[in-house]
């Protein structure tokens, strides 16, 4: 199956990065490696290379959502070595750990809220890599498998850390799998979105809280020590996430009316992602990811925002009629469209 490779970390932050480092007395190097190696990885995806197997580690059971997790040793190549197969025992790296139970979140929450069998419906076995790189600035999905960087300590941490990487990731293999929304504009900008929202439904489920609780905020957990209360993304204020002189100034839109024509998806996600909020805000986030689940899975590879409306008020209504959301769903996810200017 191919697909595109997705960076946590878009580009447009690891290029202010390496160009700005170096007069803010920061290292320029490990920004500079992970653009270059993130260059790398877009050319040249590749399946798990094959592992050193250890005898005692539990073997994945095919089509069954098993999870594999890799230790790549601060190699740049991924699947070196099998530290932990689906059901075995915790083991020393807490990183290891933190990615056998990123993806058993990601999975489980599919599967219980969706009745999705892991990213394929087909019980796709889960392949996690820690210690890929060498401080390396961000995580991505490459169609086949999931990569966490450790991160340089200066700007990011382990990608690990937060399990909305690990479900924003997922779920661009979720969204390969049913609406295959092509990675540009409109279309592009929606893949991004799907993978905030669900990413932060995962979040959500693991922290336990619901809308109202949650701080709508993307790779907040990653940012090390100095940008701490920094943000990758916000979804509830898209644009605000983060202002300094390391990253930048956050430059999501938030509505139509900051739409880019042909823009970054990172930046024009940010119209799907404030909608999402909105519609959560008001149904709760279950129901709101249900209508949103059924909308992912009702729409195709070039659909544009206003197709993703009218299915999404549709989904709305069909769940509302069998009971499964509340009756004002179809007005909640159209008035939420309005308010970000699609209309
Ligand atoms: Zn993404």
């Amino acid at each position: 199956m191919a697909g595109p490779v997705c960076f946590y970390v878009p580009a447009h932050i690891i290029d202010h990065i390496a160009k700005n480092a170096r007069q803010l007395g920061i290292d320029p190097e490990p920004a500079q490696r992970t653009a270059i190696a993130s260059q790398a990885a877009r050319q040249t995806r590749r399946a798990a290379a094959p592992a050193n197997l250890t005898a005692a580690l539990t073997p994945p059971r095919p089509g069954k959502g098993d999870r594999q997790i890799f230790d790549d040793g601060h190699q740049w190549n991924t699947g070196v070595t099998l530290v932990r197969g689906e059901g075995d025992a915790a083991v020393g790296q807490a990183n290891a750990n933190a990615a056998y139970d990123g993806l058993g979140a990601t999975r489980d929450f599919y599967r219980d809220v969706f009745g999705r069998d892991s990213i394929d419906n087909a019980g796709l076995t889960l392949l996690g890599n820690v210690n890929f790189g060498v401080q390396y600035d961000n995580a991505f999905w490459d169609g086949t498998q999931m990569v966490f960087g450790n991160g340089d300590e200066v700007i990011f941490t382990d990608f690990t850390k937060d399990v909305d990487v690990c479900a924003h990731e997922l779920t661009h293999g979720v969204t390969q799998y049913t609406a295959g929304l092509i990675y540009t504009d409109q279309p592009g900008a929606m893949n991004e979105a799907f993978s905030d929202i669900f990413g932060s439904c995962v979040d959500q489920a693991v922290h336990k809280v619901d809308a109202g609780e949650h701080n709508w905020l993307i790779g907040e957990e990653v940012m090390a020590e100095q940008l701490y209360g920094e943000a990758i993304r916000s979804m509830s204020h898209p644009g605000t996430a983060y202002d300094n002189p390391i990253l930048g100034k956050d430059p999501q839109a938030a509505d139509m009316s900051g739409y880019v024509p042909g823009g970054d998806p990172h930046v024009n996600s940010g119209i799907i992602n404030r909608a999402f909020y909105l519609t959560a805000i008001e149904l709760g986030t279950v129901p709101a990811a249900r209508i949103w689940f059924n909308t992912l899975l009702n729409l195709w590879p070039n659909a544009q925002f206003i197709d993703c409306a009218y299915v999404c008020a549709e989904q709305a209504r069909i769940l509302a009629r069998d009971g499964k959301v509340g009756r004002n769903a179809p007005q909640t996810v159209r008035s939420a469209f309005r308010e970000v200017g699609i209309k």
